[in-house]
């Protein structure tokens, strides 16, 4: 049976952890480089980035972090965790902020606003119909949320979300002092692929809807058997 890692430093893991429990699935914490070997996937939860990237340095875990997404094994961040995933993160504070990087994304942190502008929408992923039947909506819950501005060729669009009209200006910091943002288009993109990188800028397991896990452990099995496969080819020669 897999078994999923859910990054335990701070924000949301207890709730990725409950979540996995309810499809059957064991979730391990994961504090210390070393409890990245022997994992099958890894679960990077929402929370505070800064914050989580200083448990993270403090704990030497960003070399680990970054050896287990290049090596191919599935890995979902969630909010903050897709913050540490993207390659490159603009907005407020994010001057400094170390990121494990390997999506090939631009991500604006805070890209909502402060905790008070919030909020649930119904988002339209289709992939989700795809695998799951149904109309493919789910509930995005978004608190302090990222949205991704800009995507590389490789990766794969899951699902936008309109932009709502109370979205405030953002002031972006450059290096030669502060200056205002505009943003013009009517939807991000808050949900996305590349690969073994699964990404979303809202909390799926703050819901009881277990699409997302089980999208994700999908991932899981299609890597195993990619494993399997090499290793059966690689016996041949
Ligand atoms: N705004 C937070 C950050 O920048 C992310 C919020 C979340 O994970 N819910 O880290």
């Amino acid at each position: 049976m897999a078994v999923v890692g859910v990054l335990a430093l701070q924000g949301s893991y207890n709730e990725h952890l409950a979540a996995l429990r309810r499809i059957g699935v064991r979730g391990v914490e994961v504090r210390k480089p070393e409890q990245l070997l022997g994992l099958d996937s890894l679960i990077i939860p929402g929370g505070e980035s800064t914050t989580m990237a200083k448990l993270a340095n403090y704990h030497n875990l960003f070399p680990a972090l970054r050896e287990f997404v290049s090596g191919g094994k599935p890995v979902w961040g969630t909010c903050a965790g897709l913050i540490f995933l993207a390659n490159k993160a603009v907005g407020q504070k994010t001057g400094g902020q170390e990121l494990v990087g390997g999506l090939d994304c631009t991500v604006h942190r805070n890209f909502f606003g402060s905790q008070l502008q919030s909020f649930e929408t119904e988002l339209s992923v289709p992939k989700l119909a795809e695998k799951e039947g149904g109309n493919g909506t789910c509930r995005g819950v978004f608190i302090r949320a990222p949205a991704i501005l800009e995507v590389g060729s490789d990766v794969e669009i899951l699902a936008y979300c309109p932009v709502p009209a109370n979205r405030p200006s953002i002031i972006i910091s450059s290096g030669e002092g502060a200056e205002e943002e505009v943003y013009s288009k009517d939807r991000v993109i808050v949900a996305v692929r590349q690969g073994n990188i699964l990404a979303t800028a809202f909390h799926p397991e703050l819901t009881s809807d277990s699409r997302w896990h089980r999208f994700f452990l999908d991932m899981d099995k299609e890597s195993q058997a990619k494993a399997l496969a090499a290793l059966s080819l690689s016996s041949i020669d």
